[in-house]
């Protein structure tokens, strides 16, 4: 395949049957076989602990645990395979930099930025850090196409922002963060800045050290990898100056009674024994995208993005959400119908969407709308999506008059 070509990797993914238009790759993306190989292979010939063993077996799969955790820091554009912390997901990361940083860091008076069009997870988490140290909590306001105005974050940091949060790409609106200017401002005040690349890494290039930033954190299961496996990037600096998050096996230097003392990063943060196959099946879904390229991923959705916005924005009752060079993501409404509905209707004509407020109920609350309807793209999809996507649209308008 060269670059010009048309993407066409439908036929990799073996749980998407013929005819149905997987469309909410933003939630989960589907696993490429060579994913389920991996796993399979891991489980089924040679599986073993890791960091603990003395035979063969375990020290292979120490090898591979370690690999997958060098290809990681390699495709993220790390420093060092050391700054990379094995999590669950995204939500872990955030916390994790929630407890261990930011809860030893922060004090009162002390001020946290985030956005109207964050995730959940990346709201609660410093909520709860910010009432337990006594810090306050801004929110950015969006452009009116749906991105992070950066002229109000520049105009709203002071130097009592210690810590500015945001998501690399919105979930809901598909808008696309310029995170060397955000990491610049937050660095002009002195604060340290996170980014979540939960819908990025999937959908862009992504290089942490060219970015600047100071945390980077994203989930497995979006990148066509395993669920339960998940990556907190940090600048070493800063994770080595970070106490200990959970405590157990693997994260120790040497315990007694009187006192234990912990091991340098990664392994201080991964206490127990991980997620070994997780870690395997990520490199595998690493070394997928990075056959295809990012780059040509990116031009792809982009295209769909663009069919998929003019196919419903031609009809009437429609109301499309973000900005029209959207990564990968399109979210809409119409007017009268409850979202939910859309997607029961679109179910029924093998079109799976994801309708809700996405986790992301302030940004629902700033559009004024209980929900959205939300397409959003992978490796895996084709114009004919879209048009399945459009042709049951039309049905729902119809149907509801
Ligand atoms: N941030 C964003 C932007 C997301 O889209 C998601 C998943 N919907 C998350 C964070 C949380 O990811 P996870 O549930 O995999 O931890």
């Amino acid at each position: 395949m060269t670059d010009s070509q048309p993407l066409d990797a439908l036929a990799d993914f073996p749980a998407i049957p013929a005819g149905w238009a997987y469309l909410d790759t933003a939630a989960t993306a589907q696993k490429p076989q060579a994913v389920v190989d991996a796993i399979t292979r891991a489980y089924g010939e040679t599986y073993a602990t890791v960091h603990r063993g003395v035979y063969q077996r375990s020290a292979d799969m120490t090898l591979a645990y370690e690999a997958a955790r060098q290809r990681v820091a390699g495709f993220i554009g790390a420093g060092s395979a050391d700054e990379i912390v094995f999590v669950r997901g995204a939500t872990e990361g955030i916390n994790l930099v929630a407890q261990c940083w930011a809860a030893t860091q922060l004090k009162a008076g002390d001020r946290i930025l985030l956005s109207m069009l964050e995730h959940h997870s990346n709201i609660v988490p410093w909520q709860m850090v910010a009432e337990r140290v006594g810090a306050a909590i801004d929110v950015a306001p969006l452009t009116a196409d749906g991105r992070i105005d950066l002229d109000a974050v520049e105009a709203m940091l002071t130097p009592a922002h210690k810590l500015v949060a945001l998501a690399h790409v919105s979930n809901v609106l598909g808008s696309v963060l310029d995170v060397a200017r955000a990491t610049a401002l937050a660095h002009g005040v002195g604060a340290k800045i996170l980014i979540d690349g939960c819908q990025a890494v999937p959908r862009l290039p992504v290089d942490v050290t060219a970015l600047n930033c100071d945390f980077y954190v994203f989930s497995g299961h979006k990148l066509y990898g395993p669920t339960g496996i998940g990556v907190l990037w940090a600048k070493a600096e800063l994770l080595d100056a970070m106490p200990p998050w959970q405590g157990g096996g693997s994260m120790i230097d040497r315990v007694t009674f009187q006192k234990t003392t912990y091991a340098p990063p990664p392994g201080r943060f991964e206490a127990g024994t991980p997620h070994i196959v997780g870690a395997l099946g990520l490199h595998a879904a690493i070394d997928y995208v990075e056959a295809i390229g990012l780059e040509r991923i990116h031009v792809h959705e982009g295209a769909l993005v663009a069919q998929a916005r003019d196919a419903l924005g031609s009809i009437n009752s429609v109301r499309l959400f973000g900005p029209a060079d959207a990564a990968g993501i399109v979210s809409f409404a119409i007017e009268g119908v409850h979202p939910h509905d859309i997607g029961t209707i679109l179910d029924e004509q093998q079109v799976a969407i994801r309708a809700g407020h996405h986790c992301a109920q302030p940004l629902m609350d700033a559009l004024g709308v209980p929900a959205t309807a939300r397409a959003s793209f992978g490796v895996y999809n084709g114009p004919a999506d879209v048009e399945a996507l459009a042709r049951g649209i039309e049905r729902v308008t119809r149907i509801f008059g």
